[in-house]
């Protein structure tokens, strides 16, 4: 078994440390993938600080992995040494049921295994550690091919803030013609901006203040608010037909609802770990719907990955050392961080 690198938190709110973790010896199916680029998205930092369930330790967060193949099992078919690939949020799921069979394995029946903070049940049944590590062993299908044309570094947060955005806007047919809202303007949010853009969409970003509007507007919204002024829930009321809330903590659904069409839809992809709550009249009087959503499935995030390359996409990042991954936690918990951070894994070792 491989023994490799990793950055894991050891208990509750304690810091980051250090550390080696085994991997699996690469089976046949099995593709050993050596990280170059690993994004940290809000949700590693819920986990950490065990806002969404009593975690296990090692925990070693991580499922916006870019790297390259530097081994393949004897059967494997779709990848090989030298490919640059990518990992998100899942890396296996049961294959069999209607959700699977249908792509989705994001919503497996019998539950998909995550990339960290699970236990691979249709795998080796051992726990799953995420990408601050130097290297991964996936299962082929879960691991997603990197064209050309985009940068490792830029490609990582796609694997989960590209593919959580791509995802809802496709299902819900945001292109031309059709009215998109973004609330809030952080890693998931930025990319939603860009996604939407380059599909047809006329963007509005709404964020807590103006203080980003310029950069906004630069990735590609055609309008710009801030939900702390209480004008803006005036001026937009009844105006859009979709809205993907992506903020990690509660937000006035009411209010947000309230800026949809007859037949519009409020997508929340944000996941606070306190409940979220709406008044009935807030969706009857305009037959709206309150929607939610989780990444995408394997095939979908290839086509995300497709998309991007073709429209020259990729994500806002400020690349940073192993050592820093504490301090860009307290930074993406007070907002200041201009897209996502991405830790360089030649950093760890
Ligand atoms: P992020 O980079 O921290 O961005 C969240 C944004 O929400 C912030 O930039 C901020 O935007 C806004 N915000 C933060 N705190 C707020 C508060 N107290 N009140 C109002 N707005 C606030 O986080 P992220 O990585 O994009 O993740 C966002 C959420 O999505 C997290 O809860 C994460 O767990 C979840 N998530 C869900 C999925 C899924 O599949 N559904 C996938 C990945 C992540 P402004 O400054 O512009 O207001
Ligand atoms: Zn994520």
């Amino acid at each position: 078994m491989p023994t490799v690198k990793a950055r894991a938190v050891f208990g509750l709110n304690q810091p980051f440390q250090a550390t080696t973790i085994e991997r699996r010896d690469v089976d046949p199916k099995d593709v050993l993938i050596e990280i170059k680029y690993a994004g940290i998205c809000h949700s590693d930092i819920h986990h950490v600080k065990g806002e969404w369930q009593d975690e296990n330790y090692p925990l070693v967060p991580g499922h916006e992995i870019a790297g390259t193949v530097t081994e393949v099992g004897s059967e494997v078919t779709k990848h090989k040494v030298g490919d640059r690939v990518g990992v998100g949020c899942m890396v296996n799921s049961c294959g069999e049921c209607e959700n699977c069979l249908k792509g989705e394995e994001q919503y497996c029946l019998k539950g998909m295994v995550g990339t960290y903070a699970s236990v691979d049940k249709y795998g080796d049944n051992k726990p799953t550690y995420g990408g601050y590590s130097t290297h991964v062993v996936v299962t082929e299908d879960f691991v997603l091919k990197i064209p050309e044309g985009i940068e490792l570094d830029v490609a990582a947060p796609l694997l989960c803030a590209g593919i959580t955005l791509f995802s809802p806007l496709r299902h819900w047919g945001a292109g031309p013609g059709k009215k998109v809202a973004i609330v809030g303007l952080g890693g998931l949010g930025h990319m939603g901006v860009k996604l939407a853009h380059a599909m047809g969409a006329d963007v509005t970003v709404l964020s807590r203040s103006l203080n980003k509007k310029e950069d906004g507007l630069k990735l590609g919204a055609d309008r710009y608010y801030a939900t702390e002024d209480p004008e803006t829930f005036e001026t937009l009321a009844k105006s859009l037909d979709l809205i993907i809330n992506t903020v990690s903590a509660n937000v006035d659904v009411d209010g947000l609802l309230g800026l949809l069409k007859l037949d519009g839809t409020l997508v929340n992809v944000g996941a606070p770990p306190e409940p979220l709550s709406v008044k009935a009249f807030s969706l009857i009087g305009n037959r709206r719907s309150f929607a939610g959503s989780v990444i995408g499935g394997i095939r979908q995030t290839q086509e995300m990955l497709d998309f991007c390359a073709e429209h020259g996409l990729g994500a806002e990042i400020e690349v940073i050392s192993a050592d820093q991954i504490d301090e860009a936690y307290e930074r993406v918990v007070s907002g200041d961080v201009r897209y996502r951070f991405v830790i360089d894994s030649a950093t760890l070792a």
